[in-house]
């Protein structure tokens, strides 16, 4: 069953064996799991519950209805957006759909540099194969691969350097463009359309509107979620709740799982909360391919298609490297993040037919932290400190340099970047101009979509929050099942890895 904010008229006050705090990525798959199992068990989901009748492909609407903050949800630098999908079914029912596993490599850097042990391939394959069934994971077909993707594997073709085409979690897709915006054509398969409608039918209730403010740890046996039902849109507190259970599971994402905990007063028992952030900035690079070439980069499959040459995963360093990936981002962040203002940004806007957009990804190592207000009416609000490292700000200059490479060896007639301070480049002869990138604020505009590791798995309580179990330290009956225990980025596209290990953890759970 699933209860809508609206639906409340008075307080809400229940129980329940486990709470779920949370219906993306991670909540979902632990909700579907323990109920399967026969586990009486609750989700609390702070976003609104929207189907493929309320995607209504217009960006004003969908960003605010989706995401978490509208999609504007800054660094406090103002430098970097980071991105969350905020409703039923989470960041799944906004995302790219890309699905990457994560990599035996990354896998040996977690056991190597945080001693988790039990986190091996072999230990984790189950977990996936279900994962992908679930989803119905497959290959992006050929023929599937729009221009804007197209351009990216030519390029990369014609200089020499490997790409890939991704898997994904469609079927039935018609290449309308608008994943961003949730799917009209329920193709995209995110947690709406597979987790939560089985978790509904195993007998879970999933409440939206419904934001967890703190939770109150009586005993090894109960815990109280206290929050507060929401006005849908403006997200102000309407009514009151308060639900006891046995287990409470966070799966609240990387920004409120440890805001919680947070709230609950547990953070002088957790010094690594919030801390240890990872946010793999992602910088967009626009080409103009001239006026014989309508790119028309809005309509297709948004992102398909990715370099390979210049990843690289080690045991000792984990994710590194760089890549460029092909990227329809929604025409009014793409105008959002474009530099310049007023005519010259006009002028750049008339262009859009004709530009490519992608982005230099370039996965980080945990360099910032959080903290959080909290307010009776609004929730929380999350200051996040982010100072990418020098060796990252490196690696994005060879980024730029590739994908520039690629855009001119494709055929592009102009390439810059969205940053203010990059030279407008004419061709492959200019990328010495980008040897003195400075990544400054107010002038680089970053996305982020992969915000992870503000409550570490690992051994220690001094310097991670969960266990291997995803149990937090010192508390029997509280478990983290999101992106924010990845020790370090699980992987360039963060989601089949969260679900993954949600699937896994939610076992070890009934295990106990
Ligand atoms: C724009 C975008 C594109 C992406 N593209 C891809 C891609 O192509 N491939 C890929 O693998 N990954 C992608 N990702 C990343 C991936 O979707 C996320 O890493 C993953 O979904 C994170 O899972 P999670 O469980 O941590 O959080 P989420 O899936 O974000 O779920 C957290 C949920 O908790 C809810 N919540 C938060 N606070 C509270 C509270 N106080 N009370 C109740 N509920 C609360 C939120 O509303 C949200 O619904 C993308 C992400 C974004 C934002
Ligand atoms: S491109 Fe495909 S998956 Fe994305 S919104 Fe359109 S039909 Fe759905």
């Amino acid at each position: 069953m699933i209860v809508e904010g609206h639906e409340h008229t008075k307080e809400l006050t229940r129980s329940a064996h486990t709470v779920v705090i949370g219906s993306g990525s991670g909540g979902s798959v632990v909700a579907h799991t323990l109920a399967q199992a026969g586990v009486e068990t609750v989700v609390l989901e702070e976003g609104g519950h929207f189907d493929r009748g309320g995607f209504t492909q217009r960006e004003g609407e969908m960003l605010k209805k989706l995401f978490r903050n509208g999609a504007q949800q800054y660094t406090t630098d103002g430098m970097i957006n980071v991105l969350q999908g905020s409703c039923f079914g989470g960041s799944t029912v906004i995302n790219m759909a890309d699905c990457e596993p994560m990599t035996e490599s990354l896998l040996a850097h977690w056991r190597e540099e945080f001693l988790l042990t039990s986190m091996t391939m072999d230990a984790m394959a189950p977990s996936l194969e279900r994962v992908r069934a679930m989803l119905q994971v497959q290959q992006i077909r050929p023929d599937q691969v729009n221009l804007n993707n197209s351009l990216v594997l030519q390029g990369a073709k014609k200089l020499g350097h490997s790409t890939a085409v991704f898997e994904h979690n469609r079927k039935g897709c018609i290449g309308s463009g608008y994943c961003l915006l949730g799917c009209a054509y329920d193709a995209k398969k995110g947690a709406h359309l597979n987790y939560l409608p089985r978790a509904i039918d195993a007998g879970v209730t999933v409440y939206t509107d419904a934001r967890v403010e703190r939770i109150e740890v009586e005993s090894a046996e109960k815990v109280f979620v206290h929050g507060s039902i929401l006005e849908r849109g403006v997200r102000i507190a309407r009514l009151p709740f308060k639900v006891e259970a046995q287990r409470v599971v966070m799966a609240a994402g990387a920004a409120h799982s440890p805001a919680i905990l947070w709230a609950s007063g547990l953070g002088g028992k957790l010094p690594a909360l919030g801390k240890n952030l990872s946010l793999q900035p992602q910088l967009g690079v626009i080409a103009d391919y001239g006026d014989d070439t309508a790119v028309t980069m809005w309509r297709g499959i948004p992102q398909s298609a990715y370099t390979t040459a210049f990843d690289d995963i080690s045991p000792e360093k984990g994710l590194s490297g760089y890549r460029l990936e092909g990227l329809n981002s929604g025409v009014a962040l793409f105008a959002a993040n474009l530099p310049g203002l007023g005519h010259p940004h006009k002028a750049q806007m008339s262009r859009l037919k004709h530009l490519s957009f992608g982005l230099v990804l370039v996965p980080d190592r945990p360099s910032g932290k959080l903290d959080w207000k909290q307010d009776s009416e609004r929730g929380f609000a999350t200051e996040i400190h982010y100072t990418p490292q020098t060796e990252w700000i490196e690696r994005l200059r060879k980024g730029m340099k590739l994908a520039a490479e690629i855009h001119f060896a494709a055929g592009a007639k102009e390439v810059y970047f969205t940053a203010e301070n990059t030279p407008l480049l004419k061709s492959a002869d200019d990328l010495s101009k980008l040897d003195d990138f400075k990544l400054l604020t107010g002038s680089a505009h970053l996305i982020s979509a992969h915000i992870q590791g503000t409550c570490r798995m690992g051994l220690d309580p001094k310097s991670s929050v969960v266990d291997q179990d995803h149990r937090v330290h010192g508390f029997e009956n509280l478990y983290v099942v999101d992106a924010s225990v990845h020790p370090t980025t699980a992987s360039p596209h963060t989601m089949i890895p969260v679900m993954t290990l949600a699937d896994r953890a939610a076992r070890r759970m009934l295990d106990r």
